[in-house]
């Protein structure tokens, strides 16, 4: 059974290790891994395939940049003529970039089935070209992960026939404990920036509707500096970050107790993650792996898909341009929510996808 997979972008990379893994550890699987070059800078994607043990791509079709309908587009002729020439008999696709549209798209116009990992997750804001993709995926694939019950049923709401999905658990969860224990004896990341544990908070930001706003910016810089005059910022900048702070003259502005560094590998950040007293992102990804590590986390944007995460205190939302951030960290700061608790499943859901699409596509 051939299962022609696409990914593209850095979450991607760390799903695809677990998953990618897991489906060629099954009998009489062939994987065609597609990367579509969405991003390619060597700490955005190189380091995850050296690091995490990642197939190297039967394909990389370097396409990235340009408008969202350009970019997919490029990305859905692609994909197209490569799913004629391979004949899978599955395509699967991860989370909710343009990549995964793409071949959320090619696929079912071709008749080949199509397999969503994390399926289900809603912001119920329109205006991320996130949110358009997931909606999208989800109602043209056959074959649905989600990874939380919360995903699960704003798939039935959705009217998504219930045969169509399986919850999961989080492929992440998998990541981070599969990764772990090298993340611990292999990264020197602590040493090489002079952290101490517990002594820093982390934070990381990408989201196009934060940093593509320059009030947005200059209101995060403002929440960062208030708390950087207590607890030093870490802030690894995504590609996009730092176009935007460039082009708003804002790297000046910055205050003393911000650091940034260029982004940092998957062993790096959980390293990283671990030690840090704090997190506060716009992610997807680190709101869950704050969860993981034990660590509090501020969520710098209105609303989260990873819901679960606020009614326990584990997360917060900190509105933009509305809440104060540094009110938002010092809560979190003083909360003492249960680590304990079951949310993401048991750090197999990667093994559950592989033999789910075996099954599914025999
Ligand atoms: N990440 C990383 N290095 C960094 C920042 C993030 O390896 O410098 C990892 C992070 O731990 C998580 C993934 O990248 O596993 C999340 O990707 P991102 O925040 O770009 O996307 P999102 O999760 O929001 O879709």
């Amino acid at each position: 059974m051939k299962v022609l997979s696409v990914i593209g972008a850095r979450p991607q990379f760390v799903k695809a290790a677990v998953v990618s893994g897991a489906l060629r550890r099954q009998k009489g699987v062939e994987e065609f891994l597609v990367h579509t070059g969405q991003h390619f800078d060597e700490n955005m994607s190189r380091v995850f395939f050296d690091e995490m043990g990642i197939p190297e791509p039967s394909e990389n079709l370097s396409i990235s940049g340009g408008g969202h309908g350009s970019m997919t587009g490029k990305m859905l002729i692609s994909i197209e003529e490569l799913i004629i020439q391979q004949e899978p008999d599955c395509v699967l696709v991860y989370g909710d970039t343009n990549s995964t549209l793409a071949g959320a798209l090619a696929a079912p116009k071709l008749n080949v089935p199509c397999a969503h990992v994390e399926a289900g997750l809603r912001s119920d804001n329109r205006a991320m070209p996130e949110e358009i993709n997931r909606i999208l995926t989800d109602h043209a694939c056959d074959l649905l992960f989600a990874p939380t019950d919360d995903a699960v049923r704003r798939l039935k709401l959705e009217g998504i026939p219930h045969e169509k999905v399986i919850r999961t658990g989080d492929v992440m969860l998998d990541a981070a404990l599969l990764y772990g224990e090298k993340a611990k004896s292999e990264s020197v990341v602590l040493d090489r920036l002079e952290l101490k544990e517990k002594k820093y908070a982390l934070c990381t930001l990408h989201r196009a509707e934060n940093v593509d706003s320059r009030e947005v910016v200059e209101w995060l810089i403002s929440g960062l500096g208030e708390i950087a005059r207590d607890l030093p910022v870490l802030l690894p900048l995504h590609p996009r970050t730092r176009a935007r702070l460039k082009e708003f003259e804002l790297f000046e502005t910055l205050p003393q107790g911000i650091r940034t560094v260029d982004p940092v590998g998957y062993l790096d950040i959980l390293r990283l993650e671990s030690s840090a007293a704090l997190i506060l992102t716009d992610s997807g990804g680190m709101q869950k792996e704050a969860f993981f590590q034990k660590v509090p986390c501020v969520t710098l944007r209105s609303e989260t898909e990873w819901t679960e995460l606020l009614p326990g205190g584990h997360n917060r939302l900190a509105c933009p341009l509305t809440d104060s951030i540094s009110g938002k960290a010092a809560e979190a700061l003083a909360a003492a929510p249960d680590w304990t608790i079951d949310l993401y499943g048991n750090g197999r859901s990667s093994e559950l996808i592989a033999s789910s699409v075996l099954k599914f596509a025999k």
